[in-house]
Order: structure tokens, then sequence, then C-alpha cells
């Protein structure tokens, strides 16, 4: 039986699930964070029919819920399904519902997101290096991030991954804990994000009590290797920026061939191949040894260090002549 989800359009908050033939009853508080007085506490009850896919919506409160512009009624159930839009009170606070197959059914286990189960460049995924080309045609790069203000996102560029991690075209799987995307700007041929729902800033804001959804995070990212069509070809690192430029914490799982139009300078380079890149295993050791996790003082400047090759040290002029260079370790 398909998995319902109640989806902030806004992205407000991690996707709510709605069990099968279960109650659920939204509005104003902490779980959705609306805040609007115009909004009751109970303001609508939700009903998932998972067999039958939609999604039974009554209106609780006074104001009105409405699923399109077709107001719902207080006392009255619609219908809705996956495409249309629920706005909870007052033409505001947009939700989407969405089935997602459990093709599992076991906890913890991978569970594949139906269309995007191709993490290997299939039918429905381009080959991933090449989509994210075409997308950065038009954009100006800096700091190790891709951030730019062309990203279109309707906040600041730092909060991008906020908007890719809760947009269903980007995820190739997701959890109750965590979303894995794709980097929308790989430096390699595979090269994904794995991010908590959970708001967490950065690594600063880690503390002793983030260890077990860090290392739920590592268990997904070695899922993620596994399930790769080149798992025995490649190696992967799994990691963190010690300084990132995007908000809102992300686990890099990234292949070692760094053989991608996107990685385009001497910042994307040393940020993956220098102690700029903790591995995951060692902020784990970190938060269990220390309670918290430490940047040593002069990071930044190993983004300035020379291009080195990472599998046999030799030292690249340019840019063009790493990626020449790196052919002899990665033939395709
Ligand atoms: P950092 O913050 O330095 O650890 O890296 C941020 C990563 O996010 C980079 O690898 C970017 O290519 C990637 N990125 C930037 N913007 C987006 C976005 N909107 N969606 C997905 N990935 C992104
Ligand atoms: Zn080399």
């Amino acid at each position: 039986m398909p998995i319902c989800w109640l989806i902030s359009e806004e992205g407000k908050h991690k996707p709510i699930q709605l069990p099968h033939l279960q109650t659920v009853v939204v509005g104003r508080g902490p779980e959705t964070t609306i805040k609007d007085k115009k909004c009751s506490r109970h303001q609508v009850e939700l009903k998932a029919e998972c067999n039958k896919g939609y999604v039974k919506v009554k209106q609780l409160g006074l104001n009105p819920t409405s699923i399109g512009s077709v107001v719902v009624g207080k006392g009255n159930e619609v219908k809705m399904k996956p495409g249309e839009q629920l706005l909870v009170v007052n033409s505001l606070y947009p939700y989407t519902v969405q089935f997602k197959e459990d093709i599992t059914g076991s906890q913890g286990a991978i569970k594949k997101i139906p269309q995007q189960v191709e993490i290997d460049g299939g039918s429905q995924s381009e080959a991933p290096n090449m989509k994210a080309a075409k997308l950065t045609e038009k954009v100006t790069t800096v700091s190790p991030g891709e951030a730019t203000k062309t990203s279109g996102n309707s906040g600041h560029w730092s909060q991008g991954l906020k908007t890719s991690m809760q947009d269903p075209k980007m995820q190739v799987y997701k959890d109750d804990k965590v979303v894995v995307i794709k980097d929308k700007y790989p430096k390699a041929r595979y090269h994904w994000l794995v991010l908590p729902w959970q708001s967490i800033p950065s690594l600063k804001a880690l503390s002793g009590e983030h260890c077990d959804l860090l290392k739920h995070m590592q268990k997904v990212a070695d899922r993620m290797i596994q399930q790769c069509p080149e798992t025995n070809s490649l190696s992967f690192r799994t990691g963190y920026h010690a300084i990132p430029s995007m908000s809102h914490i992300h686990l890099h799982v990234i292949s070692q061939d760094f053989d991608s139009p996107c990685l385009k300078n001497k910042k994307h380079w040393n940020s993956f191949t220098t102690d700029y890149f903790i591995d995951s295993e060692n902020v784990i050791q970190m938060l269990e040894n220390d309670g918290s996790v430490s940047v040593k003082d002069g990071t930044s400047e190993l983004l300035k260090l020379p291009l080195r090759c990472h599998v046999c040290h030799k030292e690249c002029p340019t840019i063009p002549a790493l990626k020449e260079h790196l052919k002899r370790h990665f033939s395709k």
C-alpha cells in the first residue's frame, strides 16, 4: 500500500505522513508553523485512503479552507487528489498530497521513490552530470557551493537546498528522518546530498544528541553508494564541507572521479580533496567524544592550495590540465 504525504508547497516543514484511514487534524501550530490567528488550531481534518489514491478533506475551522479555488465550507468534506492544491485558510498555506509506494515495508530500509528509482541516468533521470551542466549554463559560479543570483529560489541563494529538498523532482530517496537529493551542480559522476528533515543550519549547530541522526545519514549514504551502478569501479567519499556555503546541514556523497563540467575552479577542487572536506565518520567521532564539531583555524586557506591530484599527488598548473591528468586514473 502506498504511503500518503502532506507536503507544504512553501517548504515550511517536513512532509507530514497521513496514515491510511486515520484522521489527521491540521491547523495553526508548531507542526505546520502557521501562526495566523485566522487559522483555527483545528482547521482541517484529513483522512487518506491510500488504496484509492485520495485524501478526504473536511473543513473544521470557521474561515474558508479550499481545494484550488473551490471552498470546502465548514462541516463539509471533499476529496483531494495528487496534483490538487489544499489552501488551509483564506487561500493561504498551500499543500499538496503525494502517494509514494512503500516497496520495502521494512523500517529503516531504503524506500525508493517510484519515479526516481533510476539513480544512474535511466529513462526518468537523464545522466545527472549532463542535466546539471545544462542548468548551470547561464549562472555565474561562486565559492564552493554553486550559489547564484539566478538560482530560481524565492529566498536568498544560500537557502536553495531547503527548496530543493522539498522538490519531488530532486529527491531520490526519503524516509521519516532524511531526504537524498542529487546535487544540482555535481562535481563528479555521482554526487548526492543527504539532508535531515530536522532544521540544523550547519556543523556548528550539532551536539551529542545528533549522533544517531548523523549515523542514519551515513547509513543512507552507504546504501546510495551500494545502489550505484558503478559502485565496483568507482570509490566514494562521504563527508561535510568544514565551512559550507549553503544553509541546512548536508552530507556530500561523491564519487572520486571528479569528472564533471560543474567542477570549474580551485575552490571546487580543494573543497573536496583537502581537509576542507571532513569525513562523516570523523564528524560523528568528534560529536561522540566532544559533543561538538570543531573546525581548525585557517581552514578557509585550504581552498587556495595548489591543484594536486588526489590519487598520485601530482601538482597541475590549471583546472584543464588537472582534468586531462585525471583521465589517466578514471577512464570511462
Ligand atoms: P557546501 O555548502 O559547500 O557544502 O555545498 C553545497 C552543495 O550544494 C554544492 O555541492 C552545490 O553544488 C549544491 N547546490 C547548490 N545549490 C543547490 C540547489 N539549489 N539544489 C541542490 N544542490 C545545490
Ligand atoms: Zn594523479
